[in-house]
């Protein structure tokens, strides 16, 4: 259960939603019945705003999942734009291919299958909006190929960056088999924030995400 935000405080915010979409509530019914762990609904309207003030043409995400959250991102693309997203698991890509279809968002949303580690490298596209929310640990190795995928004035955004809020814990606190990755979660916080070539900020919303403005390009 997450440490980072008070319930009572979540249920409020969630008794005053607007009705989702029924084809998007159901994507997300069936996600957590299967314990996808899909973005959540703060999440999901910071990239609504997000995307409505930048209108993207291009973004890429990396960790697809069964596609809910690239259907959400692909109603706020520019005319012509496109989404391209990296996902490693067959399973997953088999259902998200089957929303997809179903969305009718075939020719716009493209799924790469394969390891970020070894796509990312190969990719030479400009990219207006990033998502990261893939292998929680692997962050920090994504970055610098966001930072040269992303154009200037393009903006990250990363999900579950406190893992419940682990990673504000010392490192001492938490289980052995955790302190790796707790290591790396803070070195990619601590990039974001002092990288000369990025504006960024940390909100502890749901499982912890960031905003990033690229200010220029890295030297
Ligand atoms: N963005 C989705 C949820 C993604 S869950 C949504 O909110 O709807 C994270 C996904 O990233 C998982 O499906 C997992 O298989 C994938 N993933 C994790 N590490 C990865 C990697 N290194 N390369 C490709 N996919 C990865
Ligand atoms: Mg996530």
């Amino acid at each position: 259960m997450s440490e980072i935000t008070y319930e009572f405080i979540r249920e409020y915010l969630q008794a005053i939603q607007e009705d989702e979409d029924e084809f998007i509530d159901h994507i997300r019914q069936e996600a957590l019945t299967n314990g996808v762990p899909i973005i959540k609904n703060e999440v999901k309207q910071l990239l609504e705003v997000l995307l409505t003030i930048q209108r993207p043409k291009h973004i890429l995400e990396i960790g697809t999942a069964v596609g809910y959250s690239s259907i959400i991102m692909s109603k706020y693309l520019d005319e012509g734009g496109t989404i391209t997203t990296i996902e490693r698991s067959k399973d997953m890509i088999d259902v998200a291919n089957k929303y997809i279809k179903m969305a009718g968002k075939e020719t716009i949303i493209n799924i790469l299958e394969g390891d970020a580690q070894s796509i990312l490298p190969n990719l030479n596209q400009r990219f207006d909006f990033i998502f990261m929310d893939a292998a929680k640990g692997q962050y920090i190795s994504f970055l610098p190929y966001c930072l040269k995928l992303l154009r200037v004035e393009g903006i990250l955004v990363s999900d579950n960056v406190l893992q419940d809020g682990y990673v504000a814990k010392s490192r001492w606190s938490i289980p052995r088999r955790q302190r790796t990755i707790h290591g790396r979660m803070r070195e990619y916080l601590w990039e974001l924030n002092h990288n000369k070539a990025l504006r960024t900020v940390i909100l502890p919303i749901a499982d912890g995400a960031t905003i990033s403005c690229k200010l220029k390009e890295g030297e």
